[in-house]
């Protein structure tokens, strides 16, 4: 398939220089799951089209990766609203988890998916149970993940690391590589030194990346200290964790010998902004992070504690955020903001050809409006398109060259069905959870 998108606006999309760029009356030429040209229509070079996308009056830019989430909790949405972080997890979201089982699973993961590429999304990383069945929807519908079969292990065991191990052989770069694996330990707390030095040594033997939660509440640090006499960084980089390249979701209590730590190893920050506020948890110090040096990229975290997968959000709260507690208005900038959205999550998730618009790159890129009232007049479109846009602007949303969302309609999957077993899923769980002798929230 040979699809050309014209009459745009085109960002290529940013590594965090200055600003970002915005070529006036662009074209983009695909050619099967690739980009051929991308810049200026008088430059474009003669090209064949099966079809011509005319994307007047729309900005083409980069899909949005989101380097962090758990996709089918969607099912989960607003379960325990406003408890604290150890009540949400013990009285709300561990007892449904219980009542998971493979057709639960399928629609929930769906019915994320179909919110990501609605709100121009494009990839993301995950880390959940069921792995298996998400990769069956990921085949499906198209999008592009990394997927992480959590474990937690206590007893060393590593019943979870096997199964997280047996997918990744089974799945990793399958369909055309848009699935790949990682190996996703969940945390400090969750796991032994024993079990943490195995992931390490299986994530090189695999050429996996690990995805871990890190220093996400004062009582992830305060635990670890105690445990382990180190911090969350110092210790994973004791047990040779960050020899492998590691997506650390969190990162909100971090000194800046952790910070360091993080640079020097090269590990990618998965920066949940809406879930770290939501929780309760804190303000990673991601300005600190960024002057430092380190990559930060953006995530939402799961729908439990979001409540929803638009990571428009969370690109207008990063600069906010550091804003409010810098006092220092030029503290983040946009395009180190896109590129956070972008590009970094891209290259976290060991793709060197995605996250830009540019020849040789994946062909994911969204169209979005700027024919609404929300983004006029365009007197800084840097700025509208970071402070001013909404997920809802997105009017295509193309993986791999292929246009899986377009004005309301998904290409690979059933709306309808999906909402319709979104109600009524929902409400089996609970529905097993509240027969199972749990209290009923
Ligand atoms: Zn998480």
């Amino acid at each position: 398939m040979r699809t050309r998108m014209t009459n745009i606006i085109l960002t290529p999309g940013a590594t965090g220089e200055s600003h970002i760029t915005f070529i006036p009356n662009a074209e983009v030429q695909i050619d099967g799951n690739l980009i051929v040209y991308a810049g200026s229509a008088a430059h474009a070079p003669r090209f064949e089209a099966d079809e011509t996308i005319d994307g007047a009056g729309c900005l083409c830019m980069p899909g949005l990766v989101n380097l962090h989430t758990h996709t089918p909790m969607t099912y989960l949405r607003s379960a325990g609203a406003d408890l604290a972080l150890d009540d949400w997890l013990n009285k709300a979201i561990f007892p449904l988890e219980k009542q998971w089982d493979e057709d639960l699973i399928r629609s929930a993961t769906d019915l994320g998916c179909m919110e990501m590429l609605r709100f121009g999304t494009t990839s993301f990383n995950d880390m959940y149970f069921h792995t298996g069945i998400m990769a069956e929807a990921l085949r499906d519908n198209g999008m592009r993940a990394t997927l992480g079969h959590g474990i937690v292990d206590f007893d060393e065991s590593c019943a979870d690391m096997v199964e997280g191990v047996a997918m990744a052989e089974k799945w990793n770069h399958a369909c055309d590589d848009r699935i790949r694996f990682s190996l996703a330990p969940h945390s400090e707390g969750a796991t032994t030194p024993v079990l943490l030095r195995k992931v390490a040594q299986t994530a090189k033997q695999l050429n996996v990346r690990i995805h871990i939660h890190v220093s996400e509440t004062d009582f992830d640090l305060q635990g670890c200290l105690r445990r382990r006499g180190l911090t969350p960084p110092a210790y994973l980089e004791q047990l040779g964790v960050l020899d492998v390249p590691v997506i650390a979701a969190h990162c909100v209590w971090f000194s800046d010998a952790d910070i360091e730590i993080f640079r020097r190893h090269g590990c990618v920050i998965a920066h949940n902004p809406v879930s770290n506020l939501k929780l309760a948890s804190g303000v990673a110090p991601i300005s600190k992070m960024l002057a430092a040096g380190c990559h930060v990229a953006l995530g939402t975290d799961g729908v439990a504690s979001n409540n929803n997968l638009n990571l428009w959000e969370e690109l207008k709260l990063m600069p906010m955020l550091q804003k409010g507690v810098t006092l220092n208005p030029t503290v983040v900038s946009p395009a180190q903001t896109l590129a956070a959205a972008t590009v970094e999550g891209a290259r976290a998730m060991g793709y060197d050809h995605l996250g830009l618009l540019e020849k040789g790159y994946l062909a994911d890129l969204i169209l979005l409006d700027l024919n609404v009232p929300n983004m006029l007049p365009a007197i800084d479109l840097e700025s509208n398109l970071i402070y001013a846009a909404q997920g809802s602007d997105v009017r295509l949303t193309m993986v791999n060259g292929k246009v899986l969302y377009r004005d309301g309609k998904f290409t690979t999957l059933n709306r309808e069905g999906l909402l319709q077993k979104a109600r009524d899923g929902a409400e089996t769980m609970r529905r097993r959870m509240e027969a199972s002798g749990a209290a009923r929230l």
